[in-house]
């Protein structure tokens, strides 16, 4: 589109020039207006882009299709300052694109990116008034009650697994709005949905990305579509297709609100996938197209850091990035009351922006809880030193890492689907469960040599690890489990899960779970299943009623945790001083006791044993009568069976935990 050459408005009071590509030169802006903002009797522009040569910015009556209705060119008063262009009216109802040439062209339209609501497929901003996206009683709504990160237990899903498939017998299939639907059921009237995750029992439900990603074209809502989402276009904007209407930018921003409404108030609170470490695109995304070069790193030759392996790697360390990331985690905390954020390879991003988005939550509410993946898919091009990996979770307090220790140890390796872990058989993972157990601090009878990956302890306090043995990645716990035990019959191999997750859910960390694990779901074989088809990813209901011992004994372990605070400690200080491990047990068996009602728990004393041996395994106990709250298999939370003596027998394959 042929547009006059720059009115580049130039002054003589710079002081540094602002030079293309040397990305410390650009003048960072601390206003809170960017890029869009709108009152009774004006819209302002503001747009960021130190090196543009002339930006235009257009209005349009749609979200996508039609003419401009009206394109103006936005003023600077230096290269200092960002660009702007005001309407002396409140432009509601309409939608927007910046446009900046640059190098001697005009780049594409962007919705820019910092815009809050857009039209279908993130392509063109819209001007939405906030206020009547809030869903009916939103000003009431308050995040359940949380003492410490240890109480929680997090249950990872993606819209579509969890409410697309017909035995879920819901309204709204696949949509925010399927986690406001109360009272459905599986054909064999099994309970469904959010019902489901009461029953259950978990306290935060982590959805997968939720912000408008690229992979699913939202205008056609009924052909057949899936993707996890990691692929960001507009970060700060609910995905379309979530929606039960994509064309209207305010029907996504109400709906994922009602989403978090109805889970609050049924005692769950919600946590989001967040990826900013990488962009869908590269040269075409909206940090390129408002700021070329600024919002990535790049290799000495100039090309795309890719340490995300998904073409490019945001540069997190940059002031403006920084400050970016930390105000969009800021504003889902505020505007939709979210709970929690999951940062993807947070290990590409540097520790002082982890340790700045924490510090900013803290100030809207201490208990919203922050994790990631504590490493990268290749190295990032910042040293490793400055990165938000697993290693380094010690300098972040407040931030916690997934331990794939404690994940590998007992499930086996995530990518050779025929390794076997600790719960499996394979011998030699007794020290990384051990690791797992104490919640990755430093415990004197823990040998770090020892352990699989880590060989040292990355934790300040067990709130900063989380315990799991799966996730969306690679094969969930039943595919592993077939492949790593061939000829293994479905009882047996339940009874591993049950032992992989009895060990998990009794560690001292924050447990995580992934959706359908309770009823032994399945991804078919499937390892990377992130645009598999639903006949893949979707949870068959009907599995509750035909795995129902599964579901009670996960709902068991659930309620055991909850129960008991013995199981949930926050400081190592009291880890180190109440958990102690039982010597001398035998191979593939780990064994403790907590003490003297550790966490201030009613029992004042517990055995917890594992035996990963395919054989029956006997250990030392300390003398006297005990409740016998899981064996075999099962969980009796009254105790009801008791034992005496000095000696405790652990069944194969199973845990064994007792009381007093
Ligand atoms: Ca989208």
């Amino acid at each position: 589109m042929p547009v006059a050459a720059a009115i580049t408005v130039m002054t003589s009071c710079q002081t540094t020039p602002v030079i293309d590509g040397d990305y410390d030169s650009y003048p960072a802006y601390k206003g809170d207006d960017l890029e869009m903002t709108v009152s009774e009797n004006a819209t302002n522009f503001t747009l960021w882009s130190p090196t543009a040569d002339s930006v235009l910015v257009r209005i349009y009556n749609e979200g996508i299709g039609g003419d401009a209705v009206e394109t103006r060119y936005m003023e600077r008063r230096n290269e200092r300052e960002p660009w702007r262009a005001s309407f002396e009216e409140a432009l509601y109802g309409k939608f927007y694109t910046f446009s900046i040439f640059h190098n001697g062209q005009w780049l594409a339209e962007t919705p820019g990116a910092y815009t809050r609501a857009t039209g279908v497929n993130g392509r063109r901003a819209a001007i939405i008034d906030f206020a009547t996206t809030n869903p009916e009683g939103w000003e009431n709504d308050v995040r359940p009650a949380l003492d410490k990160f240890t109480d929680i237990i997090i249950y990872e899903m993606h819209h579509r697994d969890f409410s697309v498939h017909a035995s879920a017998g819901n309204q709204y299939p696949g949509k925010f709005l399927a986690l406001t639907q109360e009272g459905t059921r599986s054909p064999q009237g099994e309970m469904t949905g959010i019902d489901h995750l009461k029953e259950l029992g978990i306290t935060h439900v982590h959805i997968l990305p939720s912000y408008d990603y690229g992979s699913v074209d939202e205008s056609r809502p009924d052909s057949a579509q899936y993707n996890w989402g990691y692929d960001p276009v507009n970060y700060n904007v609910p995905e379309g297709s979530y929606s039960t209407n994509a064309f209207d930018p305010a029907t996504r921003v109400r709906e994922m609100k009602a989403m978090i409404q109805a889970l609050h108030n049924n005692g769950i609170r919600v946590i989001l996938d967040v990826v900013y470490n990488h962009t869908y695109i590269n040269d075409g995304s909206n940090f390129s197209l408002t700021t070329p070069g600024y919002y990535y790193r790049h290799k000495e030759d100039g090309s795309y850091a890719d340490a995300s392996a998904c073409g490019n790697e945001v540069a997190s360390e940059r002031e403006m990035v920084r400050d970016y990331i930390v105000n969009s985690v800021k504003y889902w905390a505020e505007e939709y009351h979210l709970d929690g954020f999951r940062f993807d390879l947070m290990g590409m991003i540097d520790i002082e922006t982890m340790k700045a988005v924490r510090a900013e939550l803290d100030k809207i509410d201490p208990t919203i809880f922050v994790y990631g993946e504590g490493w990268a898919a290749a190295a990032p091009v910042i040293p490793n030193e400055e990165c938000a990996m697993k290693a380094n979770a010690h300098m972040m307090p407040g931030v916690a890492v997934f331990s794939d220790d404690l994940r590998d140890g007992v499930k086996g390796h995530f990518s050779q689907a025929t390794g076997r872990g600790f719960a499996t058989g394979a011998e030699g993972c007794e020290e990384s469960v051990k690791f797992g157990v104490v919640g990755a601090i430093e415990h004197p009878q823990v040998n770090c040599e020892l352990v699989n990956y880590s060989k040292a302890p990355y934790t300040n306090h067990p709130t900063q690890v989380i315990n799991y043995v799966s996730c969306h990645d690679d094969m969930c716990l039943t595919d592993k489990l077939r492949a790593s035990m061939p000829g293994a019959d479905e009882k047996t191999l339940q009874r591993y899960a049950r032992l992989a997750q009895t060990i998990v859910f009794t560690s001292q960390g924050v447990p995580f779970m992934f959706t359908g694990e309770e009823i032994f779901r399945d991804k078919k074989g499937v390892h990377n299943s992130f645009c598999s088809p639903d006949e893949i990813n979707a949870i068959d209901w009907s599995l509750k009623s035909s795995n129902r011992e599964q579901f009670d004994y996960y709902r068991n372990l659930i309620q055991l945790r909850k129960s008991h605070p013995a199981f949930r400690m926050a400081t190592a200080e009291e880890v180190r001083e109440h958990l102690q491990f039982i010597e001398n047990t035998p191979e593939q068996v780990v064994a403790y006791t907590l003490n003297d009602n550790a966490g201030g728990d009613e029992w004042n004393q517990i055995v917890v044993a594992f035996n990963g041996a395919n054989e029956a395994a006997e250990i030392e106990i300390p003398e006297g009568t005990w409740m016998v709250i899981a064996n075999d298999g099962s969980i009796d939370l009254a105790g009801s069976v008791q034992i005496e003596g000095t000696k405790a027998t652990i069944a194969p394959s199973a845990a064994l935990i007792l009381a007093r």
